[in-house]
């Protein structure tokens, strides 16, 4: 690094962004463009000498703005906001520019306090109980993504269970429960742990409870398999499904899961964020039953890639499952153990960035008060987006909105209304061709469903209106004109 360029070169790309933000929202949201078109349009090599920072930007223009799908669109509005902000930004530049690696407590003191404090910060506003702070005996760790936290928490699980298990055959009986609306993570992770693939339950939710998944059907399932002979291990809660937003009962899954004396995950990647205020809070109801909950500042929390917030309960079970101590790594200070974290032993990989900054930097510019604003001005628009679709008698609102997610098709006119399926797809391809917003779809009792999910960091209400207007536009050139 030459301080002489430093701060010239970096100029330029700031420079170069502020144009690409005050452009965005021209771009067509998702890019259309062919596969492969990128590895036609450069080299086939690297560049033999190195070439100055302009040219390289051009060609970022050229080549790759075209390529891109635009998250920082204020008209994304597919599968959740990846929000991005000044704050979130300067966090990641201090970051990236002072470039520490604090795998260790000695290898970067200040990141790695700065990490257990920002976690404790969260912990609180988010409303998690004194057991997850380090006060309380608990403790928080930054994840790169909840998929990495989730492989964490289900190795704790796993090793604890194990130790009451006879011998490492037990890891054949071990069960994990998940919902139909769980993220496709938890069935990805418990296969890297081990779990064998048949011992992965997928418990039915229903519209009678929003696809929010209830203690019931958990216990049912879990009984059957005690019956067999197998050993519940880990169950899965979610706050904000990705599909559909949905909300499972986290007291009803606590219960179950300590009377089974299972590991309860709270996934609350996405709504954790709106958990902040105080409308919010009882979708936490039940918390304390938890050993792990994680949340992404990096979806709806104006923290840019990537930061994922995983607290446990009893930090001592997730790094006995992950510590390692070779000698190279030890603490070259008179700190015991004890007194010092080491991140290193609370995720998979070594190596790790300084996250805490971009967090730390996004609460101090925006304090609770800016964060709970900006979570319900999007609330807001999407209620909004939500009402003119339950005036209008050719959509249905297919489950009622929790967050800022808003879930809809187009009315059948009678049931199994093929039709109207092919008719919502179709209006769906539609939107996304226009380049004027993307939004993405699921499908739930099969039926397709589109999803609007408002929650980037420059849409405004004129956005939700445009979106709105097109959703109209787009349904009457599927040949389907009324609205009321
Ligand atoms: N859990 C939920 C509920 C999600 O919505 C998502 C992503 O959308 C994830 C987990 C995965 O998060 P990540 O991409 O950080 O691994």
């Amino acid at each position: 690094l030459d301080p002489e360029t430093f701060a010239a070169e970096s100029r330029e790309v700031v420079d170069f962004l502020d144009g690409y933000y005050r452009n965005v929202e021209r771009y067509p949201v998702r890019s259309d463009v062919e596969p492969g078109r990128l590895r036609a349009l450069l080299p086939k090599a690297a560049p033999k000498n190195g070439e100055p920072m302009d040219a390289i930007l051009e060609d970022v223009q050229r080549h790759i703005v075209p390529g891109l799908t635009h998250w920082q669109s204020p008209n994304f509005f597919a599968y959740y906001p990846g929000n991005a902000s000044t704050a979130g930004f300067a966090g990641e530049m201090l970051s990236a520019g002072l470039n520490v690696v604090p795998f260790t407590w000695a290898a970067s003191p200040a990141a790695t306090e700065l990490e257990g404090i920002v976690v404790d910060w969260m912990a609180k506003l988010v409303g998690l109980p004194e057991r997850f702070l380090f006060s309380g005996g608990g403790g928080g760790v930054l994840h790169g993504s909840t998929c990495e936290a989730v492989v964490c928490t289900l190795a704790a699980a796993r090793d604890r269970a194990l130790s009451r298990l006879d011998g490492h055959e037990g890891i054949l009986r071990l069960v994990v429960y998940a919902s139909d609306q769980s993220h496709s993570t938890f069935q990805k992770g418990a296969r890297i742990v081990g779990i064998p693939p048949s011992n992965f339950r997928v418990i039915p939710t229903s519209v009678a409870s929003g696809y929010g998944l209830t203690g019931d059907g958990v216990r049912d399932a879990v009984e059957a398999d005690i019956a067999s002979g197998l050993v519940p291990l880990y169950l899965c809660a979610t706050v904000g499904t990705t599909g559909l937003g949905a909300v499972d009962s986290v007291r009803d899954l606590g219960e179950v899961a300590r009377c089974y004396r299972m590991w309860l995950h709270v996934d609350a990647a996405y709504g954790g964020s709106a958990l902040i205020c105080p409308e919010f809070k009882d979708c936490f109801d039940g918390i304390e039953f938890a050993d792990s909950v994680s949340m992404n500042p990096h979806k709806w929390f104006l923290t840019n890639m990537d930061c994922c917030c995983l607290w446990v309960a009893s930090p001592a079970a997730l790094t006995s499952a992950l510590s390692s101590n070779p000698e190279y790594l030890n603490n070259v200070t008179e700190k015991s153990a004890t007194e010092v974290v080491d991140y290193k032993d609370w995720q998979m990989a070594l190596s790790r960035p300084f996250r805490a900054m971009k967090l730390w930097v996004v609460l101090r510019r925006y304090g609770a008060v800016g964060m709970r604003a900006y979570i319900r001005r999007h609330v807001d628009m999407a209620r909004w987006f939500e009402q003119q679709l339950e005036g209008d008698e050719r959509f249905e609102v297919v489950v009622p909105r929790r967050f800022s997610l808003v879930t809809f098709r187009l009315r059948p006119r009678h049931k199994g209304d093929d039709a109207a399926e092919a008719l919502s797809r179709k209006v769906l391809m539609a939107i996304n061709s226009s380049g004027r917003a993307f939004m993405t779809h699921f499908i739930v009792d099969n039926k397709f469903v589109i999803r609007m999910a408002v929650g980037g960091a420059m849409t405004e209400m004129r956005h939700v209106r445009d979106a709105w207007e097109l959703v109209q536009e787009k349904t009457r050139e599927v040949g389907i004109p009324l609205g009321v």
